[in-house]
């Protein structure tokens, strides 16, 4: 195991709260705490037994003053989150208390943990690989229970284990080849090449089921992005909050006032739909507006669905031909928003794909509207267990090892030499180590981890 120095942080998060974790992970932890830690019993920390909790107070050394009351625990590594020796202090919650706690930790000797510093020592020191050391951060960022199910898959290995499988035989791929280009013989050669053939169009079929679930695999993870459009006045505002079932947005009557973009999560039969409300796509001199405008432009173009809302009791204008003009072929549906008033819209004038009526105002066809957007993104019942892939990180290297095992198939095919096919075969060999972290150089695992937050 490779030695670090010994780092502390908060791992609960600071609010007012009964009680707070500080924790603490390196070769020094036990002894930094015995520093700071007098226990009623009357006994050292440094004898403390591992998976215990052990009351007494934190103090200030200095002043032998006490800080807080507090139960603490020790993992004994390598049985513990980092592998590390790790001692828990569960002190009170609230900034103040947990503040002081940690400032006698660090004045005792252990220095400030970096984001996701114990989840990297856990993936340096081997007992978790990449994917699991992200499916950590899924987990806590899940935002469905969905989402947090598939994390909870990969941080237990799932994913792991299906690229350990295919790497193992793209290996034996690579030592048959070899074995055959140390004993030339042109039928051996042939034969090989067949085979090798074969072998990889297999393993290419598995590494395409898997990429097959990382399209509803990253709208689990990151939520479906879905912007709702139409001119001013719609109605957009209220089916915001007709989706949300509470009054979150802003709704107005004056039109072009929803000027900011306004995004809020729905949880859509499992999926994380993100919602993003914008101003009216128009041409506009109004400074302030027309940065609303530009932005959502952006927007749509970043959805993956476009709500395009009409306002029925009105007849069509120039602005919704621009918008249609706009949405163009872009997955959409139209919404006849304000059903309950009298019809006016001329709808036969439009070229208009997916349309349900509905009211934003009594709830008339929103529940339409949840199923048709999960409907045209999850085919059936969601089932969790063909997700494997949800991390856009993850779904690239497949992708480019897909890429290289084909130049490699298309090599061998073709009858050129397999030693060149075995260097396309390692380079696939690689991508996959990326997704587990073994072939992935250290500024981009640092990256990776730097996305975490402190204390986890
Ligand atoms: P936005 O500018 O597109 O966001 O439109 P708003 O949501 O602010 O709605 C504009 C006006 O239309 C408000 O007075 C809403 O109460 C009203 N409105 C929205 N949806 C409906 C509806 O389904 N029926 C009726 N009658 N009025 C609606």
């Amino acid at each position: 195991m490779r030695e670090f120095e010994t780092i502390a942080a908060i791992s609960t998060s600071l609010g007012e709260s009964g009680v707070s974790i500080i924790k603490i992970s390196g070769e020094e932890a036990k002894a930094i705490v015995a520093r700071i830690f007098v226990q009623k019993n009357g006994r050292s920390f440094l004898e403390a037994k591992p998976w215990y909790m052990n009351y007494g107070h934190i103090i200030n050394p200095a002043t032998g003053e006490h800080v807080d009351e507090v139960l603490v625990s020790y993992f004994q590594g390598p049985k513990s989150f980092t592998a590390e020796d790790v001692v828990e202090i569960n002190c009170h919650g609230g900034r103040v208390a947990t503040e002081s706690v940690l400032n006698q930790v660090f004045l005792a000797g252990a220095r400030p943990a970096e984001p996701g510093e114990f989840t990297k020592r856990a993936f340096l020191n081997g007992r978790i690989d990449l994917s699991q050391a992200e499916a950590v951060i899924d987990i806590i960022q899940s935002k469905t229970e969905l989402a947090m199910k598939s994390a909870m898959e990969q941080s237990e290995g799932r994913l792991s284990r299906e690229i350990a499988d295919i790497r193992s035989r793209l290996l034996h791929v690579l030592a048959y080849i070899e074995v055959t280009v140390d004993f030339p013989e042109e039928d051996l050669e042939f034969t090989t090449g067949q085979e090798v053939s074969e072998k990889l169009g297999a393993l290419m079929d598995h590494v395409k089921s898997l990429l097959s679930s990382a399209e509803e695999g990253k709208i689990i993870r990151e939520g479906l992005n879905l912007a709702i459009i139409g001119k001013p006045n719609v109605g957009k505002s209220s089916l915001l909050n007709a989706l949300l079932m509470e009054n979150r947005a802003i709704v107005t009557d004056i039109p072009g006032t929803t000027r900011d973009i306004i995004e809020e999560y729905l949880n859509i039969e499992g999926i994380p739909v993100k919602i993003t409300d914008t101003a009216g796509i128009r041409e506009t001199q109004d400074v302030v507006e027309k940065i609303g405008v530009d932005r959502s432009k952006g927007k749509i173009q970043e959805a993956d669905l476009i709500v395009f809302v009409l306002d029925r009791s009105r007849p069509l204008e120039k602005e919704d031909y621009d918008i249609i003009e706009y949405i163009g072929n872009r997955k959409s549906i139209t919404l006849l928003n304000k059903t309950d008033l009298e019809d006016k819209l001329e709808l036969e004038k439009l070229p208009l794909g997916e349309v349900i009526a509905v009211s934003a105002l009594n709830g008339y066809g929103i529940g339409e509207l949840k199923k048709r957007i999960k409907d045209l993104f999850f085919h059936g019942s969601l089932e969790i267990r063909d997700v494997l892939v949800t991390n856009r990180r993850h779904k690239e290297a497949l992708m480019r090892a897909l890429e290289k095992m084909q130049d490699a198939k298309n090599a061998v095919d073709a009858g050129i030499s397999l030693d060149l096919a075995a260097i396309d075969i390692s380079a696939a060999w690689n991508y996959f180590g990326e997704i587990t972290g073994d072939t992935l150089s250290e500024d981009l695992v640092d990256k990776i981890f730097s996305d975490f937050c402190i204390g986890k």
